[in-house]
């Protein structure tokens, strides 16, 4: 189920000393030697602009983008804009932007659908003249009966044998509005005793008054996706049209279209959807839990939106190489929600400065160290890259430690503070345990230690194990600072209960707002947009919405370590 992940296993390395190639660069490079499509190399992105992108569409955009800057060809952004009901501008604005983040370049050819409407129209004509296309007066519910089943053909539609003089005024008529909502549709004439249903004469076009975001109210008529998508294709002269499996069947349709029309003929390839654990992927879904207010909106940091990844902090590296990664195959499969987060965390480790930060402070009071006095203490911004340089840290009488770095009677193999014991304290020296202070109720309030800044220095005639994180509380600065869990706490949300639904699943522990948080002060001129290792704690984003200069706050995009689950095979 939950899968490493998954190349095809026909993957070829070639003898040239390319990387091993995955089973859509072996087609193209079979057209290119059969020198099909004048050698050229035209893909697209084609998304309908009713919702976000998701980490799914990512994989498609680095795909189409990726084999066009690899073979020098061509790659377009072009909105599927057929269905006016749900369609956005704000939809169309946020797309552009997200695949232009994720290094997609479309360069001039950015296009509509809805853009090919006239066209459409004339190839509907077309196909009608040609004894083709019929208008067809069955209603949504007739039409249902009339398609048969999987195991059952269809029934033939009474209008399917109208004349072409016929067709061609009733059509016309769709078109100026004579007609009301649902009444008529256009069809093609195929074949309703195909076993794929795709073919028993699917409409073409349904009568729909709706506001159109670009054509406005020109149309009451509009062309089904599947009457749309493989001539948009063609009109753009896309070679190797790549999508989803759930389009196989839906193949035969637009190579019929495009033959029937003599038109350019795209060849379609399809691979398998991206799943990933602990998420839903569907649109709809996501929409839902916008709408309804399970989460904060498209860009909450817990969505694989890539609204909510980019809030989230991850780069947009990260993401092209985690497609990468995990390759094209021809079946489904779930890739482990961990792939991800290793690929942000990977990219991060390289360039993230580290910075100190308490989340959960407790107090200690070095003893031998003045209450005025400040120790100056120099850190590495980044331990293997020392051109990154340091920066200067102020130890004082008091610091803050992580409340967990502390365990009274910790066990032997507890390496940091505990009764009796030593802990080293990052660039500044080592730590002694000396008087544990208590309240009332029990609980540690503070522990006083003395402060040896000899970093080697030998505890009990050992080296010190452990070194863990501190900040000044004199100097230290609040924030607030946010961490995230999966948004679902099951593995497959989509697997529930029977009458249950997807939300069932919500992980109610999934964000924790941590507001005592202390962090090192070089923090305050943090901008928003900046990333942070934090050292011990993960990696961490300025919020670009919440955060007020001088008051940042921080979202952790990932922990330092894999806590949820075994990357394998690395
Ligand atoms: P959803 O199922 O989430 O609603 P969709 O397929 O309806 O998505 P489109 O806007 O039609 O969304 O998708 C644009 C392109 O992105 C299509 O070519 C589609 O094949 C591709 N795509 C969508 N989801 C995934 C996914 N999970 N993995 C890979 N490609 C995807
Ligand atoms: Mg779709």
């Amino acid at each position: 189920m939950n899968q490493a992940p998954t190349k095809d296993t026909d993957d070829t390395t070639p003898d040239d000393g390319r990387p091993s190639r995955n089973f859509i660069q072996q087609i193209i490079d079979t057209d290119l030697t059969a020198g099909k499509n004048e050698g050229r190399v035209h893909t697209r992105f084609p998304p309908e602009p009713n919702g976000y992108l998701h980490i799914g569409h990512a994989k498609s955009i680095c795909l189409n983008s990726g084999l066009a800057r690899e073979y020098d060809g061509k790659f377009n952004l072009r909105f599927d804009d057929t269905n006016p009901a749900k369609e956005e501008q704000e939809y169309v604005d946020s797309i552009m932007d997200d695949v232009r983040w994720l290094g997609g370049d479309w360069e001039d050819r950015l296009f509509f659908a809805s853009d090919y409407f006239d066209q459409l129209y004339e190839w509907a004509i077309q196909l009608i003249r040609d004894g083709k296309a019929f208008v067809c007066d069955l209603d949504a519910e007739q039409m249902r009966e009339y398609r048969g089943t999987l195991t059952e053909p269809g029934k033939e539609s009474p209008y399917r044998d109208r004349s072409v003089e016929q067709n061609l005024e009733l059509l016309e008529k769709m078109k100026a509005g004579e007609f009301p909502d649902g009444s008529k549709t256009l069809r093609a004439k195929i074949d309703m005793a195909s076993p794929n249903i795709n073919l028993r004469d699917p409409v073409m076009y349904r009568i729909k008054r709706a506001h159109h975001h670009r054509t406005g109210d020109k149309w009451c008529i509009y062309p089904s996706y599947d009457y749309t998508h493989g001539q948009s294709d063609s009109i753009e002269g896309i070679t190797h049209s790549i999508c989803t499996l759930e389009f196989e069947n839906h193949r035969p349709l637009y190579d019929w279209f495009c033959e029937n029309l003599g038109i350019h003929h795209p060849q379609q390839i399809e691979f398998a959807r991206l799943n990933i654990t602990y998420t839903v992927m569907s649109k709809r879904k996501l929409l839902q839990l916008v709408d309804e207010q399970h989460v904060d909106g498209w860009d909450d940091p817990r969505m694989l939106t890539i609204r909510g990844l980019r809030r989230r902090g991850y780069t947009s590296e990260s993401i092209r190489a985690f497609c990468e990664r995990i390759g094209v195959a021809k079946f489904n499969s779930t890739i482990d929600m961990a792939w991800l987060e290793d690929a942000v965390r990977e990219h991060l480790n390289e360039r993230a400065p580290r910075a100190m930060g308490v989340l959960r402070p407790l107090k200690i009071v070095l003893t031998n160290v003045g209450e005025d006095e400040e120790i100056e203490c120099e850190a590495a911004n980044h331990p293997q890259n020392p051109e990154m340089g340091t920066r200067k840290i102020m130890l004082t009488r008091e610091i803050f430690i992580e409340q967990d770095d502390f365990m009274e009677d910790g066990p032997k193999k507890f390496f940091r503070l505990k009764k009796g014991g030593a802990v080293r304290i990052r660039s500044a020296g080592i730590i002694e345990c000396g008087e544990i202070v208590k309240n009332e109720a029990g609980e540690v309030t503070e522990v006083h230690c003395s402060f040896n800044p000899d970093t080697t220095a030998l505890f009990d005639g050992k080296k010190v194990k452990g070194t863990i994180h501190w900040v000044s509380a004199k100097h230290a600065i609040d924030a607030e600072v946010r961490l995230y869990d999966h948004l679902f706490a099951s593995e497959t949300p989509d697997k529930t209960e029977e009458g249950g639904t997807f939300l069932d699943n919500l992980n109610p522990n999934s964000l924790e707002v941590v507001t005592t948080a202390k962090l090192e002060p070089s923090l305050v001129e943090a901008k928003a947009g900046d990333r942070f290792q934090f050292e011990r704690t993960g990696y961490f984003y300025v919020d670009p919405v919440d955060a007020i200069d001088g008051k940042p706050v921080f979202n952790r995009t990932a922990t330092l370590r894999d806590t949820w689950a075994k990357v394998k095979g690395k």
